[in-house]
């Protein structure tokens, strides 16, 4: 069974507790690394420097706390390989949906996958 490394956990470990909650059931049946939780000011203004982000601080949802977005990516992370991104995501998803009929968490979720102007495979965000 696959494990956060100690990055991952310290990353995770500053998410909402539902993206927490989700992130935890899909580690045990697929290996994923979480990129980033919570983005402090001058970090949130560095991502948007490199473009790897849209918005300054504190517009993105890295910015709360607990952080309402969180980035993963398969493990070992392959940027070149956006259907195994899809698959990461179709797996999150249905576990979030069976998550919630048992009430286990109250969130829907939002993919950057999904967008259609600037795509971002790893983010998932809480939906307002
Ligand atoms: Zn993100």
């Amino acid at each position: 069974m696959a494990a956060f490394s100690k990055k991952s956990e310290q990353c995770l470990s500053t998410c909402h507790p539902d993206l927490q909650a989700v992130c935890r059931e899909l580690i045990k049946q697929y290996d994923f690394a979480v990129l980033c939780g919570h983005r402090n000011k001058a970090e949130q203004n560095a991502a948007f420097d490199a473009g790897r982000s849209r918005l300054i601080y504190p517009q993105s949802k890295h910015n709360s706390k607990p952080a309402l977005a969180v980035d993963i990516a398969p493990y070992p992370i392959d940027w070149g390989n956006l259907y195994r991104f899809r698959e990461m995501l179709c797996r999150f998803d249905a576990l979030a949906r069976l998550m919630r009929e048992r009430g286990e968490i109250e969130s829907e979720f939002e993919y950057g996958a999904d967008w259609t102007s600037l795509k971002d495979y790893p983010h998932i965000e809480i939906k307002s």
